[in-house]
Order: C-alpha cells, then structure tokens, then sequence
C-alpha cells in the first residue's frame, strides 16, 4: 500500500496526473581553473543560444501575455552584445558559469541605472542567467516545467512572479513541501481554480514523472493511485458540478436572508473570468499586482487606466478597491524599509502611507478619476488599519478625492476588539481572516507547520469576526469576509450566522458558497455559528458544524 503524504488541503476537488518539479535556480559553484579558454568560451555561447530557442520554441506554443513575455525573454538571450562579453571573459580565463554571472550582473547593474521600464527588466535578467548556469552545468532549467503535456506542478514553494506565466490548462494541481491555508499558494490556487495540497513536506519524495492523486479537500496526496480512485475522485468532480450549477444569481439564504456574494481579483489575467462569474460585484481588489517587480511606483495615468479597465468590466456592480498592502509578504523597494527585523509587524499596510504619503495620494487619485469615468460603484478600504484614528484619517483622505464610500479591513485583534469606534467613522468594515489568524495567534501566515493555529475555524478568530459584525449592525454599516475563510462553504454559513453581510472568494469557489446558502436557513447559520463558538479548537468547530450539515 502506498502511503498517503499529508499537507494542507486547498480547494474542494481531487486531480490525478503526472508530477512535474519546479527546479529551484542553481546554486553558483566555486570559480574553478579552466583548461581550454576557447572551448569554454565556445559553451557559453551554446549555453546562451540554447536558452534562446528553448525560449523562442515556448513562445511560439504559449498565448497572450504568457507568449509575449517570453518572446521578449528569448530576445534578450539571444542578445550578441550578451554572448560576447561572457565569451570574452571565459576566453580570458574565467570558468563559464562566473563568466555568464560576470556579464549578467554588468548588464542588471546597466538596466538599474536608466530607471523606469529598463529597471523592471532586471529580474528578466536574472532569470536568465539562472537559465544558462543551468544548461551550462547540466541541471534542471529553473522555473516553471515544460513537460508537453498535463502535470501536477510540484515546488518548495511559490512567489507571485514564479506563477504569472502558470497555464491553468497545463498544470492540473499545485502541491508545495512549505507554505500555509493562507500563503500566495493557495490564494492562487483558489483564483486558478485548482485543487492544491500546501506544507506537504514529504513531496519532497516524489520523482518527476510519477502519478499522483491529490485530494484537495483532505489536504492529501496519494501516489501511484488505483484506477477506481481516478474514477472515483472524477465522479465526485462531476456531481459538485451539478449541484453547483444548479444555483445562480445573488446570493440569499434558503429563507431569503440577503448576502451579497462578490469576487476576489488580484491580478489583470483574471479579470475576463472574474468579470463573467455570477457576482455582484469585487469585494477585494487587490491593486498590489501594479506595484510589484517594480522599481519606482507606477504613474498616475498607469494607474488610471489600469483601474478603469477593471471598473469598466464592472460597470453597474460594486468594485472594493483595497489601496495598496506594501510591506511583509508583498514588499517594494520604493515603500517598504529594507531593514526591519519583523517585517510582519512593521511598516506595512496603510501604515506605508506614513513613511510615502505620496503613494497613496496618488492611488487615490488614480481611482477617483477611474471611478468618474467608469459605471461601476467604487468603494475604497486601506489595509491593516489598527485604530479608530487611523480609519478617520484614511476616510478623510478618500472623501476629499471625491469617492463617497471609505472602509477599513478588519486584520488586526485590535481593530475587531474596537469594531464600534472603526464602524463609526467609516462606511463599510472588510475582515481579512488571513491577517486577522496571523496576528491573533501570533503564527506567520506563510508557515505550514502552524496549519493548525492559522486554521480559520478557531474559535478565537470567529470570536473577532463575531464583534466587528456585531459593531457593523450597531452602526448600520455592512461588514464583509474577504479572506480565505469566506471561501469555505460550511465557513460560510458560519460568518452569516455571525452577522457578516457579504463574502468575497475567488470566482471558482463562488458557486459552492451560493449553493451552501440556498440550502440553509438564516437560523440554521446562527445555530452553526453557536456550536462552532462553543467548540475548543478549529478542529472541533468544524466537525461540530459538519456533523450537522
Ligand atoms: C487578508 O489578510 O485576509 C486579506 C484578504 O488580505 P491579503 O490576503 O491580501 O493580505
Ligand atoms: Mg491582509
């Protein structure tokens, strides 16, 4: 019998196919004697010349923005000025790999220097060079496999830039040895629409090439799998399907109590999809994907046009734009201080407009003057707000651009306990249970081995969610879920039993949610949201609410 390897479970569906491993960029070894300059000046051209074609011959099967990014790649490998100076340099005596580092840091500290565009091709560079150490020295090329067909992509972890050429219509599953429930792991595998398995330290045995089935409800993935559990995972895909889609428009309990029912969207290549989901609306714009791998911020007429063509795909819904969360998990070099010893618990979040008041100005700007153009209902909420004072300041600052609705998310303990004096001075609250579990219990969101406390069940956190949609109630004010939680569709009937008015999840995750709803009383949530309160742990807070669903 196989054993089953055990991670954190994302996404409700199971997926069987063959593994292939994202390789890691190679490590540069010692510099080394050569004895013939001219035949290792001769590989560094090859080296070189084969990533060109490898990634000319990717371009020409990938689309859209994945192709043209790589074409742009493969031009740049294919740059003569490139290949001669590092041939030159292994013809003088160094060994290839340091020649082509050589050159590559020369070449990085050139694009750095004229700024703008150019400074934000530097990690195209980088990766570049991984791309040519690698084939120089025999190793897997770094970066995202290119097996030919389907496969279950296997990582130690992922970073946004790792996944932006991801093609959902390759790979078939995410499973990741580090990472938590909350980590750009799973938050991209819920946007995807794949099921994922996070903090699976013992994929690490998986060799390229074998079959696995991974179960992402169960947060398991079982190897050299039978093919009656292939068959049997396919049919449980087809009857969610079924029942799912039988469900559609806003969302209401099954006694008409309204929710409103939103998406997550956090970067341009899902916009078409988020837009065509049966929603009302973004109830989480993360505008994070303009600023990062970016050397200075980008402009306000970027900004403009960037955030129109969103409110535009919206035009007559509701878009919550959330002004940008630099710092910790997404930092940049123009906003964030590089020397912080917990970033976590620094100068993040709406804070960063503190230390670059600009920025924010900026965005804010840029959104009103989307907003005035565009059809859709513009809210605006700033991230990691922690006092009352904070959330007047932000709504003040959103008013005098124009824009009626100012909001605050709901991340830190502190913001839940004083939910009242937040909903007081602002329009509408946002609870980020992502934020909200990693400050509460002091656990890095990232970390797979504190699974368990970040488990959004815990009691502790659904009493948090509890007082911030007790303070919206008083206030009149609507108190969304846009972190992860949202997305569980038992957690959900929990979080409206609590009082939260609106969940927002990724497009793929929103016909599981409406269904739940639909099936269930308003009443039957409250009852949820007691046995789950009145569990111990997580744990036992959902096997309390399971057992009676
Ligand atoms: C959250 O913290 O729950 C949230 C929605 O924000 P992010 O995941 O982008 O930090
Ligand atoms: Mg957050």
């Amino acid at each position: 019998m196989t054993t089953l390897l055990r991670g954190i479970g994302v996404g409700t569906g199971s997926v069987a196919g063959p593994v292939a491993w994202m390789a890691p960029a190679p490590a540069l070894p010692a510099p080394r004697p050569v004895g013939d300059p001219s035949a290792e000046a001769a590989a560094v051209r090859a080296a070189l010349a084969a990533v060109a074609a490898d990634l000319e011959e990717r371009a020409t099967r990938a689309t859209g923005t994945g192709a043209e990014v790589l074409a742009a790649q493969a031009m740049m490998a294919a740059d003569p000025a490139l290949a001669e100076q590092a041939a030159t340099l292994a013809a003088n005596g160094a060994d290839g790999p340091h020649a082509l580092a050589t050159t590559f840091d020369g070449f990085r500290a050139a694009l750095l220097a004229a700024g703008g565009y150019f400074a934000e091709r530097a990690a195209d560079l980088d990766d570049l060079r991984d791309r040519a150490v690698a084939r120089l020295l025999g190793l897997p090329m770094p970066g995202l496999p290119d097996p030919g067909h389907p496969y279950v992509l296997v990582a130690e972890d992922l970073a946004p830039a790792d996944t932006a050429l991801l093609d959902p219509e390759q790979v078939l599953a995410l499973v990741t040895l580090r990472g938590g429930p909350t980590s750009h792991t799973a938050i991209l595998a819920k946007a995807l629409g794949l099921p994922a398995v996070v903090g699976c330290a013992d994929a690490a045995e998986l060799a390229n090439g074998r079959q696995v089935l991974v179960r992402g409800a169960e947060g398991v993935v079982e190897p050299d799998p039978a093919p009656e559990a292939i068959a049997l995972a396919a049919r449980r895909q087809r009857e969610r399907r079924e029942r799912t889609a039988a469900v559609h428009g806003p969302g209401r309990t099954a006694d008409g109590h309204r929710v409103a029912l939103l998406v997550n969207l956090g970067a341009p290549h899902e916009l078409s999809g988020a837009a065509a989901a049966d929603s009302e609306g973004v109830g989480l714009f993360r505008t994070e994907f303009l600023f990062l791998d970016r050397a200075q911020a980008p402009s306000l007429a970027e900004q403009t046009a960037a955030y129109r063509e969103v409110f535009d795909a919206f035009a007559g819904r509701r878009v919550v734009v959330r002004t940008l969360d630099a710092g910790a998990d997404k930092p940049l070099p123009f906003a964030t201080a590089p020397d912080e010893e917990n970033p976590a618990l620094g100068i993040r979040g709406l804070r960063t407009a503190g230390r670059a008041p600009q920025l924010l100005e900026t965005q804010l700007a840029a959104v009103a003057a989307a907003a005035r153009q565009s059809g859709a209902e513009v809210w605006v909420m700033a991230p990691m707000v922690s006092v009352p004072r904070e959330a007047a300041w932000f709504a003040a600052r959103v008013r005098e651009h124009g824009l009626p609705l100012a909001g605050a998310m709901v991340e830190v303990p502190a913001a839940a306990l004083r939910a009242e004096r937040l909903a007081e001075v602002c329009d509408f609250l946002s609870i980020g249970t992502n934020d909200l579990a990693q400050y509460t219990f002091a656990a890095d969101r990232t970390l797979g081995s504190l699974a368990e406390l970040l488990d959004p069940w815990q009691p502790a956190l659904l009493d948090l969610v509890a007082a911030t949609a007790r303070a919206g109630g008083e206030y009149g004010r609507p108190v969304g879920v846009c972190g992860e939680a949202a997305a569980d569709p038992a957690l959900a009937l929990v979080l409206v039993g609590l009082g939260v008015t609106s969940l927002s999840v990724a497009p793929s995750c929103l016909a599981e949610v409406r269904a739940a709803l639909a099936g269930h009383t308003l009443e039957q949530c409250r009852e949820f949201a007691e046995s789950a309160l009145a569990a111990v742990d997580g744990r036992a807070a959902r096997d309390a609410v399971l057992s009676r669903l």
